[in-house]
């Protein structure tokens, strides 16, 4: 049925059809009605959300659509109407929704705290903020409340005004849940049979026994190659100096506004600064790895501050508690989000001394923020518990490397691969549900004839002319190609080196229309729509832009990696999966680092090629991809095309183009 609503809906809407599509339909129509987990390997311009999501609607059953950016999030819901139309028309049409992080929504609650702030002339007229007025505005006048959708763009301070954290919001204990756009899509998304959420709130829900999305018979997981650092992030702790000073200055306000006596506020703030500086200062003197649970002074700092973060909730509670008393609503509103900030950090710092096991699997470091971080190790327990009851589909355009689904199935801890659910368990227990089934669909793309991977000779990334060889080669390139680059760089100093070598020689050789866009000095959004329609610009950028930049077209004709991203050797959580490989018999770099350094590399060559008519050239200013047995691993992970090696070959191709 799948596939037939998928022919229908593609007649209705003009779309392409597409054999690997079909294929993807038919078999995650498949896994969704026989419930067992599949594995989708889908090459670029398969177009792979129509390939799930008719499925997942003529399925009749609650499916969860998790994605890794916004982007696609939007994209599914531009998708959804369209598919629905025509999908609506077989049979039952399904209640779908789209729920995004809290701090993606306009809280009413610090609305009703900026309109209070205004009208108390906490502000001047001067310091009024024109479109933080017109957002709040916009959502009383009917607009959804989605910062994506609002009619003018805000920074993310502006932003921070009128909308509240995961950390920070009551939820169902907010006194405005009634008017919130946050808890109506969650309200609407535990409703629905279709959902679309994002990793992190998969995580949460993981994380939450199921609280946040409710029961569902199946999820799939798109941009997969993203889950386990998602899912890890989602779990893990972080507390930063900027985390417990909102509480400060929020707590502060607070008891002000009850009308707290003031000696006493200022003896409970002043202790609570006084315990915050120095947890921060034990931080900053221990930049490195930490052992958990936190143990000698570490533990009398934390528990002294989480004491203090107490001290002040129980105060609030007590005049807020009194006989009598009353606030106005803000008031209240102010109380409860005061009150969700102290409960997550007393417990996370719980968490973080107590000893009862719970370090067990974790890996806890201080970054030189100084900010403390913890995550699990693997991620594989818990999504493999999720797996037992839920159906799982991973897909994405990268999910093997050279082949081989191995590196995701451990990270995610699946069982053993079939090629038939129906085939008899061996030395399987019987009832092994993680079992999966596997399917690669390739690109339609003709990349041997679209795209060419130049392998120059360049000196190993060890030795010190390296990186201004890059850069030396990147300005020879550009300028043979007028523009039209993506460099993506591993590191913030290779993009500085390389804007540096391309604004002193490309300026006079490209001409006045030549610009040279560099990550950071612009919002990222601005920075793209300024490289897609400069179309003989160049863009420098890290490790952001390596993924999810879908620049069509003659804008990006040369996509140049600096080296392969391998993951940094001094990154705790890297070292403790080295480890933890190790540790199950695995060699460290094979198991862990080579297999994310190919599916990155193979995501940012991915950028070049976005539909049949893109033409273009692949840089990977690596020598180890030539000189390290394990360079061929990563160039079968990327699709098959012309090897060039010499500055002639790639000159003489770019020239062609
Ligand atoms: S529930 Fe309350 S605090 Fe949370 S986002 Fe909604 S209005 Fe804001």
């Amino acid at each position: 049925m799948a596939v037939d609503v998928l022919d229908d809906v593609l007649d209705a809407t003009g779309g392409q059809h597409r054999p690997g599509q079909v294929d993807m339909a038919a078999w995650v129509a498949q896994a969704i009605s026989d419930g067992h987990h599949l594995l989708c390997e889908a090459g670029t311009g398969i177009g792979k959300s129509f390939g799930y999501l008719i499925p997942a609607i003529t399925s009749h059953k609650r499916v969860v659509i998790a994605t890794s950016t916004k982007t696609l999030q939007d994209q599914i819901a531009a998708d959804l109407p369209r598919i629905l139309a025509v999908a609506g028309v077989e049979g039952h049409t399904p209640r779908t929704a789209i729920i995004k992080g809290r701090a993606s929504y306009v809280c009413p609650a610090k609305a009703a705290d900026y309109d209070v702030q205004l009208t108390l002339g906490g502000t001047s007229e001067s310091d009024i903020d024109d479109r933080v007025g017109v957002l709040i505005n916009w959502w009383r006048d009917g607009g959804d409340g989605q910062r994506d959708h609002a009619p003018v763009e805000v920074t993310n301070a502006q932003w921070g005004t009128i909308s509240t954290s995961g950390m920070e919001c009551p939820a169902t204990r907010c006194s405005y849940k009634n008017d919130c756009p946050a808890m109506e899509a969650l309200d609407a998304a535990r409703e629905a049979e279709i959902i679309i959420c994002n990793h992190h709130l998969y995580g949460a829900d993981i994380s939450s026994e199921g609280s946040v999305l409710g029961a569902h018979d199946a999820v799939v997981f798109d941009e997969a190659h993203r889950l386990e650092d998602a899912l890890c992030s989602s779990v893990g702790i972080t507390l930063t100096p900027r985390r417990v000073a909102i509480f400060i200055s929020q707590a502060n306000t607070l008891l002000k506004r009850i009308d707290m006596d003031t000696s006493q506020r200022t003896s409970l703030t002043s202790d609570l600064w006084k315990r915050a500086k120095e947890f921060e200062g034990w931080m900053a003197s221990n930049i490195g790895n930490v052992d958990l649970p936190l143990h000698g002074s570490w533990y009398t700092s934390a528990r002294k501050l989480s004491d203090t973060v107490r001290a002040v909730s129980d105060a609030i509670v007590e005049i807020t508690k009194q006989p009598g008393a009353t606030f106005e609503l803000a008031v209240i509103g102010h109380g409860e989000r005061t009150l969700n900030l102290a409960g997550h950090l007393v417990g996370d710092l719980a968490v973080l001394t107590s000893d009862d096991g719970s370090s067990n699997g974790h890996v806890c470091w201080i970054d030189p923020g100084p900010n403390l971080r913890t995550s699990p190790i693997s991620i594989s327990g818990s999504f493999s518990d999720r797996a037992a009851t839920v159906t799982t589909i991973c897909t994405s355009a990268t999910l093997t490397v050279d082949g081989s689904f191995e590196p995701l199935t451990r990270a995610l801890g699946y069982g053993v691969e079939v090629s038939d659910m129906s085939e008899p368990y061996e030395d399987e227990e019987p009832s092994d549900p993680l079992r999966y089934m596997s399917l690669r669909v390739g690109s339609p793309f003709d990349y041997p004839s679209q795209a060419g991977l130049y392998l120059p000779q360049l000196p190993d990334p060890s030795d010190p002319g390296w990186g201004d060889a890059v850069a030396d080669l990147t300005n020879d390139l550009v300028a043979r190609a007028g523009g039209r680059a993506l460099i993506l760089c591993t590191s913030n100093a290779a993009v500085a080196r390389i804007a540096d070598k391309l604004s002193e020689h490309q300026q006079s050789s490209l001409g006045d229309g030549h610009q040279i866009l560099v990550q950071g000095a612009v919002p990222r959004q601005k920075l793209l729509d300024t490289f897609r329609t400069e179309a003989t610009s160049v863009l420098v950028a890290t490790m952001g832009f390596w993924e999810g930049v879908d620049i069509v077209g003659d804008a990006c004709q040369i996509v140049i990696l600096d080296r392969i991203p391998f993951p940094r050797p001094d990154d705790p959580l890297w070292q403790a999966r080295r480890q933890a490989a190790a540790d199950d018999g695995y060699p460290p770099f094979f198991a862990v680092d080579l297999p994310r350094a190919a599916n990155l590399t193979a995501q940012g060559a991915g950028r070049l090629i976005r539909t049949h008519t893109d033409r273009g050239l692949i840089v990977l200013c690596d020598s180890r991809i030539r000189t390290r047995s394990y360079g061929r691993t990563i160039i079968n992970t990327l699709p098959e095309m012309p090897i060039l090696t010499t500055i002639d070959e790639a000159g003489a191709y770019l020239d062609q183009l």
